[in-house]
């Protein structure tokens, strides 16, 4: 079983011909309000493929609450353990180019930000006996430590996104850590080592093994990813798709290869199947409205 410790948004989507530039005002052309954040759309993504998924978070009391949990409940994610406490709930608004895909994001944390250490020391029972936990950089360093210290039997999956400072133990626990380029350089930057005179993505996933991670996967955006479990680095290309929208291909990712990993596939393979997950991700509009379920066809093969 997989559990998901993280952030829960209602994410309103504008979409634009161009991202704006500073101090400009445009016109959208449309605008859409899914649920999201990188939590709840990491165990909606595990879940569509098949994953038990149980998930522990917060949302407000305002009218975005139902938004937030409704992919959530529909993808039969396990949310008893989702917290209502008073204030907005997680709020992420995106703006999307509608020529590229690309997209720029702002993000409140609401109810995310009640996420803490007694929240999730409340759960210890369930974190103490599940698979996989499953950790981002939307809650608070201190709830993310919680976790990490009340699933000392779990496998640890922590994608750091965004960064934030956290304790070296907790970092070094992750198998894998899921990072992308920006992010490896910053993580190992936490880690007390300079990342500036590495060149190549291979000689960050490198340098984060020497400074104590165990197993890395950092995704690529159009180029899939590469991994490595301290030995060579693997690569891992991605399909030739047309991106319309690459909000939550992440988080599509993340889910994949945690679903993945609860059945036992190894590293190298959970990775190639989140890879095509993600790309089909991007062929859709939405963060969870653009994950596949058991009836998708995958992109196959590598551009
Ligand atoms: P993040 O947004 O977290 O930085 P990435 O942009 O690396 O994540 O995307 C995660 C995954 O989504 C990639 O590994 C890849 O599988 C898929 N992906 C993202 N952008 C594209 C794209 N333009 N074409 C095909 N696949 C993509």
């Amino acid at each position: 079983m997989i559990t998901v410790v993280g952030s829960i948004n209602a994410d309103v989507v504008l979409d634009v011909s161009r991202l704006p530039l500073p101090g400009e005002t445009l016109i959208a052309d449309s605008i859409d309000v899914h649920p999201g954040g990188k939590g709840a759309n990491q165990a909606v993504a595990a879940a569509r493929l098949g994953a038990a998924v149980a998930f522990i978070g917060a949302v407000g009391t305002d009218a975005y609450a139902a938004t937030a949990v409704a992919g959530l409940r529909e993808a039969g994610v396990d949310i008893d353990r989702v917290a209502v406490v008073p204030g907005p709930t997680g709020q992420a608004y995106v703006t999307v180019d509608g020529r590229t895909g690309e997209n720029s994001i702002v993000v409140v944390s609401g109810a995310n930000g009640h996420v803490n250490e007694a929240l999730v020391r409340s759960h210890e029972d369930l974190l103490g006996r599940t698979d996989i936990v499953v950790l981002q950089g939307e809650i608070s360093a201190e709830a993310i430590a919680a976790a990490a210290a009340s699933s000392r039997t779990a496998r640890l999956v922590l994608n750091l996104a965004p960064v934030i400072p956290l304790g070296h133990e907790v970092i070094r626990r992750a198998d894998p850590l899921v990072v992308n380029e920006h992010e490896g350089r910053l993580v190992l930057n936490l880690l007390g080592r300079g990342a500036d005179e590495l060149g190549t993505e291979e000689d960050i996933v490198g340098a984060l093994h020497a400074a104590g991670v165990p197993a890395v996967v950092m995704t690529l955006g159009a180029a899939g990813a590469i991994f490595s479990e301290g030995g060579p680095v693997f690569r891992a290309p991605a399909p030739a798709v047309s991106a319309v929208d690459t909000t939550g291909a992440g988080d599509a990712f993340v889910g994949a290869l945690c679903a993945r990993l609860s059945d036992g596939a190894p590293l190298g393979e959970a990775v190639r199947f989140a890879v095509r997950v993600g790309s089909f991700a991007v062929t859709r509009r939405g963060a969870q409205p653009s994950y596949p379920g058991p009836g998708d066809v995958l992109p196959e093969g590598a551009r």
